[in-house]
């Protein structure tokens, strides 16, 4: 079993800065710095070309619109089709879109786990119902989705708060985090993970600080503990314009090493 890493170098969706373009390569240099080594927490050694292959980028760099989404899914898909599986790395959230329905069409009752300061269910923001904000909108009106578990979310107005119970969108709202670790899912889980779900004190390198927000560690604990088979994921929202000497890379390259080794040990049992 090998895990795919997969470049989404887009940000034409983002509702309020640019910059996670950028991503990608920037969590690439945090994951193989020297400052480190790649052995997952779990003991996976990501250097292992039979644990992880980086697949480069989807060739959505400079596109928009539906032709960014088309080269998104496709590259996504062919994955899949290989019978690979895919860690992404954005982007901007509206990445998720296209990602997450490449999954659910290779993956009957597909779970999402999304770990997010936001829920992104809006309808439509600002005249683009394809933005960032508005991802799991998307995926829920596609039918494809059994269960969409929330995460961290400390931002949610009248109409997200109807979106969610509109959708049937559990969530667990960071003022009520205890127990998180414990959530449980029959079926595949996809887990999208959007790096403004911490607490920007562990990682300034957002565009949309939101502050009270989950430590590093409990991300990894939940990661690493929720009940479930993790069959891919994605990284988001890194902006390194935001970052101070590389911190929030090295957050994303964290979590992302975890996530990996996450879908290694459910495939390997
Ligand atoms: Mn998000
Ligand atoms: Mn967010």
């Amino acid at each position: 079993m090998t895990v795919t890493l997969l470049g989404l170098p887009q940000d034409n969706n983002s509702s309020f800065l640019t910059g996670p373009a950028l991503a990608p390569n920037r969590i690439r240099e945090a994951l193989h710095s020297d400052s480190a080594n790649m052995f997952t927490e779990t003991g996976h050694d990501l250097a292992d070309p039979k644990c992880l292959i980086d697949a480069g980028d989807a060739p959505c760099a400079g596109l928009s619109g539906q032709a960014a989404f088309d080269a998104i899914y496709n590259a996504v898909n062919g994955q899949l089709g290989a019978g690979e599986t895919v860690v992404s790395l954005g982007g901007d959230h509206s990445v998720a879109y296209p990602a997450i329905l490449a999954h659910a069409n290779s993956y009957d009752g597909l779970n999402i786990l999304h770990i997010d300061a936001h829920p992104d269910l809006y309808d439509n923001m600002l005249d683009n119902p394809f933005s960032h904000a508005s991802p799991f909108a998307r995926l829920m009106e596609s039918g494809k989705i059994a269960r969409l578990v929330q995460v961290g979310i400390r931002t949610l107005n009248a109409h997200q708060r109807a979106q969610a119970e509109k959708f049937g969108v559990e969530v667990h709202e960071m003022r009520d985090l205890s127990g998180v670790a414990d959530i449980a899912f029959d079926g595949p889980v996809y887990c999208s993970f959007d790096l403004d779900a911490l607490d920007p004190a562990f990682a300034p390198g957002v565009s949309h600080f939101e502050p009270g927000g989950m430590s590093t560690r409990a991300v990894i604990d939940l990661i690493q503990n929720f009940k479930g088979t993790l069959i891919g994921g994605d990284v988001v929202e890194l902006n390194p314009i935001r970052d101070t000497n590389g911190l929030s890379a090295m957050v994303a390259a964290k979590i992302a090493k975890e996530l990996i080794g996450r879908i290694l040990d459910d495939f390997d049992t």
